[in-house]
């Protein structure tokens, strides 16, 4: 959905990565620093007719990345380091063109280099079924190919490595494409681990689009790996089912977060603050929709209200800076527009409602009560920094209000009593349900991905290193007759 146009050429931006070295384009478009709303820096556009060149070599690439598993752990490794060693000159970047705080911005990319540590420690399962006198049957795994990573703008960084650390482990090479309004950052570390990968096994290419429906339809690549949108993401299925691509796909959210009645307000307000408005409310699997206890529902209005005054908004480049602007100007007008629905429909502002009145994209923690489901700004992925606070009286009731959504990505039950929370967790249909923190399970070793219309599959852990391999069986006699 992006809207920048390209232009010719003039000053040099860095370069997209292809067989290892620059890959030289005739167009590029402006990035836009949010905190400013001005064009700061451009990107190489690459065109269409290029991807052959791109696959090709990728292709290539692949034929001897898969048989050197040694290797491929190493250079994982290699990248790590490099990522880490590079995190304080990248993390301004990633400020520049996302928005996010510069401590966010840091850690964003040290995580990555976690990833890129857990999959080069894990093993691609090989099982052997059957081993006697009579036969010999074994499953294994092989890599695919080449890999189509597509990434959104909230955590560009992250969520390409949540793909590229298993695909490249698994002996897939792996195709970048970040999102048109991000791809900086993205674009100079793939010129980063140019030092550490061979030639081909990680490509970096930027450009509005079609560029990414182009690389889901090129006949090269054997799976796509998506995150972004249910729209986009459904496109993206449709296109990769006609030549049988696998396909990941992570995408929406409208995540719950159920407070029972007997939970501490003031014990968990922060944590329970700070799951809807890090990343400026841009997070997949952030709490979106508050349904609290009538009991104490007056209380958590006033706890969230009291934290979203003292929170500092600012350019993440700013010392200090908590919460930066929202990352594009479509977010930007769709939060405006969600926040003026619902006060169109009684919704009263505990905190926030109004963007700041400066340039760029700077809208504050906003505290929505007085709404209930049946409201855009409750039933919608908002995907900003908006906290609507929804009283409930009953558990089974909640519950089913939940489960009400097409989305299922992730949700929280919070309660004094655990035991309590994990029942009620059980009954609600999303891809995680954390208790007493939500988002409690992003972690490698973790699978993550949406139920309904969040997504189909997951990532991390060894069920998301599978997703980057095909099941082959091998059977016959025994191995070593004696
Ligand atoms: P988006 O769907 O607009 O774009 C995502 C990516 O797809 C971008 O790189 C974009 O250029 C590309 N793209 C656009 N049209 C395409 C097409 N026809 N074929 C192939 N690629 C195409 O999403 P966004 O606005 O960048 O990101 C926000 C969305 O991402 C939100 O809905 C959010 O919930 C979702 N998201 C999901 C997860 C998750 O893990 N489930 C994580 C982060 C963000």
């Amino acid at each position: 959905m992006t809207r920048q146009s390209t232009t010719r050429q003039g000053t040099e931006p860095t370069p997209a990565t292809a067989d290892g070295v620059d890959l030289s384009t005739a167009d590029k478009f402006g990035i836009v620093n949010p905190a400013t709303g001005r064009v700061f820096a451009h990107a190489p556009a690459v065109g269409v007719d290029q991807l052959d060149h791109v696959f090709s070599t990728a292709q290539r690439a692949y034929d001897s990345w898969q048989d050197d598993e040694p290797a491929r752990r190493a250079a994982l490794r290699a990248a790590a380091d490099r990522l880490d060693s590079a995190a304080d000159e990248l993390a301004p970047l990633l400020t520049a063109e996302q928005g996010k705080p510069l401590l966010h911005a840091r850690d964003e990319i040290t995580r990555s280099a976690l990833w890129l540590r857990y999959f080069a420690d894990l093993e691609v399962p090989r099982e052997i079924v059957r081993d006697d006198a009579e036969a010999y049957q074994e499953v294994v795994r092989r890599p695919l190919g080449v890999v189509v990573a597509i990434t959104p703008w909230n955590f560009p960084i992250m969520l390409a490595f949540w793909k590229i650390a298993p695909a490249l482990r698994a002996g897939n090479t792996v195709v970048v494409k970040p999102s048109p309004y991000t791809p900086l950052t993205m674009l100079a570390v793939g010129k980063l681990l140019r030092e550490v990968l061979p030639a081909g096994v990680l490509s970096v290419i930027s450009g509005p689009e079609p560029l990414g429906a182009a690389a889901v339809a090129h006949r090269i690549p054997r799976k796509v790996s998506f995150t972004g949108s249910t729209v986009v993401g459904r496109q993206v299925g449709i296109a990769a089912a006609a030549d049988f691509k696998r396909v990941t796909l992570e995408l929406g959210g409208n995540d719950p977060a159920i407070l029972l009645d007997d939970v501490d307000v003031d014990r968990i307000a922060p944590s329970l603050f700070w799951s809807a408005f890090v990343n400026s409310g841009q997070v997949c699997l952030g709490a979106k929709r508050i349904y609290v206890h009538h009991s104490i529902h007056a209380r958590v209005v006033e706890a969230m209200a009291a934290l979203a005054g003292t929170v500092v908004v600012g350019d993440g480049a700013m010392p200090g800076a908590q919460f930066g602007p929202l990352n594009n100007l479509p977010q930007f007008e769709r939060v405006k527009e969600l926040v003026g629905d619902a006060v169109h429909h009684g919704a009263a502002v505990a905190a926030g409602g109004a963007p700041l009145d400066r340039d760029g994209y700077f809208y504050p923690p906003t505290v929505l009560s007085a709404v209930t489901d049946g409201i855009r700004v409750v039933d919608e992925e908002q995907f900003g920094p908006v906290m609507p606070i929804v009283a409930f009286d009953d558990e089974a009731d909640v519950v089913r209000r939940a489960n009400a959504s097409a989305y299922g990505l992730t949700a929280s039950v919070w309660s004094a009593d655990p035991e309590r929370a994990y029942a009620l967790a059980a009954e609600v249909d999303s891809g995680q349900v954390s208790v007493n923190v939500h988002g409690g399970g992003i972690m490698p070793t973790l699978p993550f991905g949406g139920h309904k219309d969040s997504g189909i599959g997951v990532e991390n852990g060894p069920w998301g290193l599978a997703s980057y391999t095909d099941i082959q069986v091998i059977a016959g006699p025994p191995r070593n007759p004696s």
